[in-house]
């Protein structure tokens, strides 16, 4: 398979070990979400990695319904979230300050200055769960690294790259104990040790059978399906119509005598929805009529 057109994940595992991984390779889902705002290059990069960090995390902790992971901080980036479903829709978003100078390249931790992470999981029934990561490290694979031994005690390992066209992403992670198989004790140290020669190259450029192979030709790995991923949005053109008719009739007059038109940008996606006065007076009329 040509690897410009690769959009998937997939999980793997090593034989007689308790280690497994996820790899995730987007091409068109990665470039989708930022050719819909102007953003800064290093900000492409940036947003790359949590669209393939959201990927791989929601492939770990399976849950029938949305997984978002947001940074908030006071730096040159007040927000950065990407989402994704249990049917591999992608969508993020980055916030930035347009008044500051770009740097040339974005530390997370510097970018959010004394910022976090939450990571919200958000099942189609039943309670909502967030759980907060403090930005540690330099790097957002730091932070999940951080995420996952918090949280469920596991020794994860993660790597993350982005280059504008492409974003990739590896993980590894040491099951518990009970799950163990007997006679490789020290599988956990060779296999990471082993991914932590991957190169930024290979984690882009190269699809993932060739990628194991590389990392992994002395190693029994197993490979399962591999799952499509693309952008998608739920938002829609009549959607945000509604939301602009609920504001009420006068709400809407208002912005109407201010602007002539009323625009409004999904805060998900960037999408720009714009109304025309004719088209929002012809409604506000049949209201009228009909209320
Ligand atoms: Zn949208």
């Amino acid at each position: 398979m040509n690897v410009q057109s690769i959009n998937e994940i997939q999980r793997f595992s090593f034989d007689n070990t308790n280690v497994r991984g996820e790899r995730v390779l987007l091409n068109e889902a990665y470039q989708e979400i930022i050719k819909r705002k102007q953003y800064p290059e290093p900000l492409e990069i940036l947003l790359g990695e949590f669209v393939a960090a959201i990927a791989l995390l929601r492939d770990i902790i399976k849950v029938d319904g949305i997984l978002s992971l947001q940074a908030k901080g006071n730096g040159f980036l007040s927000t950065l979230m990407a989402e994704c479903d249990e049917h591999q829709n992608l969508r993020a978003i980055a916030q930035w300050d347009e008044s500051q100078e770009t740097p040339d390249a974005i530390s997370l931790k510097e970018a959010l200055k004394g910022g976090y992470l939450v990571i919200t999981i958000q099942p189609r029934k039943g309670q909502r769960y967030q759980g907060i990561v403090d930005v540690a490290g330099d790097t957002l694979a730091e932070c999940l690294e951080q995420y996952f031994l918090q949280s469920e005690q596991l020794p994860s390992r993660v790597w993350l790259a982005a280059n504008g066209a492409q974003c990739g992403g590896l993980f590894l992670q040491r099951l518990p104990h009970e799950q163990a198989k007997q006679g490789d004790e020290d599988a956990w140290e060779r296999l990471s040790h082993l991914a932590s020669t991957v190169k930024e190259e290979e984690l882009l450029g190269i699809d993932t059978e060739l990628l194991l192979h590389r990392l992994y030709h002395e190693e029994e790995v197993r490979m399962y399906d591999a799952k499509a991923m693309q952008f998608s949005c739920s938002c829609t053109r009549q959607r945000t119509l509604d939301a602009v008719m609920s504001l009420g009739s006068e709400e809407v007059r208002e912005i109407l005598i201010e602007q002539g038109k009323i625009k409004v940008d999904c805060q998900f996606c960037a999408e720009e929805y714009e109304f025309s006065e004719a088209e929002l007076l012809a409604l506000l009329g049949d209201q009228a009529k009909t209320h």
